[in-house]
């Protein structure tokens, strides 16, 4: 029943379920920071732990992880509710907030106090770093560190009360300056900030620092396993220190490895970065590795969930070729994609044979070649159809079995043409191929069983629509956009062929009824989607979400 494949976590929670640690229940969490659009590392993080909770018949929460109101919004808050809702299967899931735990974490930190284990401290940030010490050398204790319990509680409740200003009072817990891990020298724990929250206003003028805040947010959840970046392995010996002291619900911290994956950036600072600086359009660009730049581009929730489990999870960090994500996407559009007819670069045949003002009609399978699969579309056909430029050559080299002066090829689905004749301008370009069918040939055969090399596909002039494509590539010529010289930044590597326009591109009238979510193959071009921004009816616009030649090898 449970499918998914095996992973250290997983051998966690089985061997948790065996010895009947937390009584057969999972619970876990995606808590985002909402200073920004979700990326498909975050995807990675939310495949993972709605997955294990759907697995384990388990439950997972969406909660934000919203205590520093320096940086949070509520469209982050928003789009962030809307791209879980995307990539999740089940998605009723519960959505919390920290800060609705404010006051409850205000009255753990007072606990610390009346224990002996936390002091309130009137070193600056530049003091408490310099006090701190290095990996080899131990700390220096705060001169604050041994107010009584009594000057304590009286300061972090003036605190709170906003009696003194940003930087000049924190709350610390009282641990070990001499500690090896230097998360545990002493720790802030609550710091001064005046600064309006989303949510709660100016009810609060302190804020919990994350190491103290997270732990407390997974244990009043009852959050079983507690699943995060290998980055706070180090913070662990502390995340269980909180739990311990204030004796509540413990909740397990494992580590896992991040994603990362070439050819672009994760780190919110820098796709925050390429947003305010213009250099894309706006969070969902279609370039972007955020969610919702993925799903305007046309990626499917199946194929991010398809991806997070191939990829798996693991204590080594390490890179993930884009083109393992690019060949999933395929693998998962070719399934369900509908094959369409569209003319990129249009080029103008004129079926001289083929009477003026008829029309008919052609049903082709959505599915070609997939017999479980029937269902089929109208296409009309007349006098006039635009060919791929590409499948012209006047003078084609050997092994070209596409349309040239004198050849013969199949029009998709419809007719044999051979070329007559070739009109062009006075720039000596070609501009319309004059061509005679073969009214034997209807379907795409003759009864001379003839043998025809090239099948192209083909728009009847008249019902054609006009789109315009976007083609994209790489937002970064560089595997490692992090790569440039002393002075610059990743900005430096933006590639600036990212996106190719290409407008007057000719579309199968089907296509008229393509809605935004839409997936479509355009045979022999790639996959595409309506571009949720941009695509008006009667100029409509669509994404490459990706091209049909596969560049991932094993
Ligand atoms: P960023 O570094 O992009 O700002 P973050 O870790 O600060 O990301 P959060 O909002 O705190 O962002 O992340 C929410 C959850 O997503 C965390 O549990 C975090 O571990 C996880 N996460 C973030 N980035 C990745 C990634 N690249 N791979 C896997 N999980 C990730
Ligand atoms: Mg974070
Ligand atoms: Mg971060």
């Amino acid at each position: 029943e449970n499918e998914s494949p095996s992973n250290f976590i997983r051998d966690i929670i089985d061997e948790d379920n065996r010895t009947g640690k937390w009584g057969g229940r999972v619970a876990t969490r995606f808590p985002p920071e909402p200073n920004g659009y979700l990326h498909i590392g975050h995807a990675k993080s939310i495949c993972l732990n709605f997955g294990l909770a759907k697995d384990y018949q388990g439950t997972c929460n969406l909660r934000f992880d919203d205590t520093n109101p320096s940086k949070e919004e509520v469209e982050y808050v928003d789009s962030i509710i809307e791209d879980v809702r995307w990539l999740v299967e089940d998605k009723d899931f519960p959505v919390l907030y920290a800060s609705d735990y404010f006051e409850q974490m205000y009255q753990y930190a007072v606990q610390l106090i009346q224990q002996g284990q936390a002091f309130v401290c009137e070193l600056t940030a530049e003091e408490i770093r310099e006090y701190r010490g290095t990996l080899t050398e131990p700390g220096k204790e705060s001169p604050y560190r041994n107010r009584t319990v009594e000057e304590n509680l009286d300061l972090f409740e003036r605190m709170r009360k906003g009696e003194f200003p940003d930087g000049s009072h924190t709350l610390r817990a009282k641990i070990d300056m001499a500690s090896p891990n230097i998360n545990l020298r002493d720790p802030v724990i609550y710091r001064i900030l005046h600064q309006s929250h989303h949510r709660t206003g100016d009810a609060w003028c302190i804020y919990p620092m994350y190491d103290f805040a997270h732990c407390i947010e997974d244990s009043l959840e009852k959050i079983t396993h507690s699943v995060c970046t290998l980055e706070f392995e180090d913070h662990r010996p502390l995340y269980d220190w909180f739990l311990e002291k204030l004796g509540i619900f413990h909740t397990q911290q494992i580590e896992f490895a991040r994603l990362n994956i070439n050819r672009t950036v994760m780190s919110k600072r820098k796709l925050l970065r390429l947003v305010k600086e213009g250099l894309v359009d706006g969070w969902n660009d279609p370039r972007m590795p955020t969610i919702s730049g993925l799903r305007r581009r046309g990626y499917r929730p199946e194929a991010m969930r398809k991806f997070a489990e191939v990829i798996g999870v693991s204590k080594n960090n390490s890179t993930v070729d884009v083109a393992l994500l690019e060949h999933i996407v395929r693998d998962d559009l070719n399934e369900v994609a509908p094959r369409v007819m569209a003319v990129l670069e249009p080029l103008r045949v004129v079926i001289e044979n083929y009477p003026e003002g008829q029309t008919e009609t052609f049903e082709l399978a959505d599915f070609p070649g997939d017999e479980t699969r029937t269902s089929k579309r109208a296409i009309p056909f007349s006098r006039v159809v635009y060919i791929e430029r590409s499948d012209f050559e006047e003078n084609p080299p050997n092994k070209f079995f596409r349309l040239a002066p004198g050849r013969e090829v199949r029009l998709m689905g419809a007719y044999y043409i051979t070329c007559k004749d070739v009109v062009k301008n006075a720039q000596g370009e070609v501009v319309e191929l004059i061509c005679t069918y073969d009214p034997e040939s209807r379907g795409g055969q003759t009864p001379d069983g003839r043998k025809v090399k090239g099948t192209i596909h083909w728009v009847s002039e008249q019902h054609a629509l006009t789109a315009e494509l976007r083609m994209y590539d790489y937002l970064f010529s560089k595997d490692n956009p992090d790569d440039v010289e002393e002075g610059k930044d990743f900005t430096a590597n933006i590639n600036p062929d990212s996106l190719q326009v290409v407008s007057g591109c000719k579309l199968e009238p089907s296509l008229a009824e393509a809605k935004v979510g839409e997936n479509f193959q355009f045979v022999r071009q790639g996959y595409f989607c309506v571009d949720l921004k941009d695509s008006k009816p009667g100029a409509m616009v669509f994404n490459r979400t990706v091209s049909l030649r596969d560049t991932w090898s094993k």
